[in-house]
Parts: C-alpha cells; structure tokens; sequence
C-alpha cells in the first residue's frame, strides 16, 4: 500500500470535498463527496490535475451535487452505496466491497455504516477513513433514516478501527460538538486540550481535521456511550434510568439535536 496524500477543498458553509492523491501518479486525483464540481474544477485547472475517480457516502446533495457535472467534464469513475439513490451512474459497492483506484495507486476497503441515511458507506484504506456524515470529529450525524442501534453499530465498527486511522470526515463541525461534548462530560481534559487546539486551528482558517480513532475515542461523546459517566450524564438529562448501550447513544444523540 503506498502513500496517500489528502487535502481539503471547502465548499458551502462547511463542507469538506476530500482530494485524494496517491504514489503512482502525483497528477492523477480522486474526490471525495464533491457537493458542487466548481470547487473540484478550480482545484483541477490549478494544480494540472486528472480527476479519475469520485468516491461518494451517501445521497445528500451536499455531498453528491456535484458529481453528475464532474463526470461529464472529466469522464471520472465513480463509486457510491450500493443502497440509495445516486443522481449519477455509480459502481455499487457494500460493505466488503473495494474501491480500486489503479490509475493512483490506491485501494479503499468498504464500511456499510447506516444511521444517517440507510445505505451510508465508508471508504478505508492507506491508515485514513472517509466517513460522510457518520463520524464527525468529536460528534456524530444525525439520525435522518436509521435507528439508534444502526448508527451505534455502524460507530462501533468505525472505533473498532486502528486508532492511528486519520478521519476525514464531511464537514468542519468539530468547535460546535466539542462544545456539546463538554457539556456531556464536563471532567474530561482531553476534550478541553482539544477544543483549544481546535480554536488555534480555526483561528488560522485551517481545518480541524482529520481527527484520529484514538483521539476519537477519548474525546467523542457517541463513541463513549459504554461508560459509566457519559451513561449518568444522559440519566440526568433524560431524567430516567437508560439500561442499554443504545437507550444511552439515543438519549445523547436527542440531547445534541437540540443543544445550543
Ligand atoms: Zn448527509
């Protein structure tokens, strides 16, 4: 497996399209979640670059808007969930599935994570995880399609990941949940170290990402559901006891729709 090399192109509020280069050919590139093409277009013409492939997670415009005007202009492959509705025509691919991107050098294992949507994927490879709308660093997404219980199943497998393994996630939401993070667990340093690395960062108009699973796992409330503090503090906030893993997930996940 040879080197990845990843960077962000911004788009809308605070959409991350991820550009992906690899060994075999510093011109060949493939994009992650392209929500509009002129971003990625501009990206392309700037750096001389050849689009070849487009990975995409899952349906939500903001992440597939501008797929169908890519295609067109650059004749890319493209890869998406085997079960949602793609606005273009996409190589089907579940969970076991791989992405080979030959013309780069690179290979992507294949996660199926439903929750935010119902046939939500993952793309994993090279020590780095493109995760859409699942994980967000320190948060999670919402629950549009899928139960509790999926979207908990679906974040386990993504923790049971190397914790060296980069996330790079769809959007720059890491302030706002860090925020919601330290509400739910107000002992917790690692969250207060990160939230300030994260306001140096942005300070600097630079991304937060990519978290890593290990920090993930120390800072992120819906990856902690199992213990025992992240359990009292959503008792108290739901004001009942909640005997499963996934009565607590549901019960945070609640609280964060409508924290502010
Ligand atoms: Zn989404």
């Amino acid at each position: 497996m040879g080197t990845l090399d990843v960077r962000p192109i911004t788009a809308f509020k605070d959409n991350y399209i991820w550009l992906l280069t690899g060994p075999d050919d510093p011109c060949a590139v493939a994009v992650v979640d392209p929500g509009a093409a002129d971003p990625v277009l501009r990206a392309l013409a700037a750096g001389k670059l050849r689009l070849d492939a487009i990975l995409l997670t899952h349906h939500h415009a903001d992440h597939v808007g501008g797929a169908a005007e890519l295609v067109a202009a650059t004749g890319a492959a493209v890869f998406g969930p085997a079960r949602e509705h793609m606005p273009v025509e996409v190589r089907r691919l579940a969970g076991g599935d791989h992405a080979r991107l030959p013309e780069l050098g690179l290979e992507f294992g294949v996660i199926d994570v439903p929750g935010h949507t119902a046939g939500h994927i993952a793309y994993v490879g090279h020590d780095a995880l493109f995760c859409g709308d699942t994980l967000f660093s320190a948060g999670c997404g919402r629950l549009f399609e899928g139960t509790a219980e999926q979207m908990l199943g679906s974040l386990d497998s993504l923790a049971a990941l190397p914790e060296s393994t980069r996330v790079f996630c769809g959007h720059e939401y890491t302030q706002a949940n860090l925020r919601f993070a330290m509400t739910v667990e107000s002992g917790n340093s690692d969250i207060v170290n990160y939230a300030r690395q994260a306001e140096a960062l942005r300070a600097a108009s630079l991304p937060t990402l990519p978290s890593n699973i290990g920090l993930e796992k120390r800072v992120n409330p819906f990856l902690r559901s199992r213990l025992d503090n992240i359990r009292s503090s959503a008792e108290r906030h739901a004001g009942e006891a909640l005997p499963t893993p996934v009565a607590v997930f549901a019960e945070v996940r609640r609280w964060k729709d409508t924290f502010r």
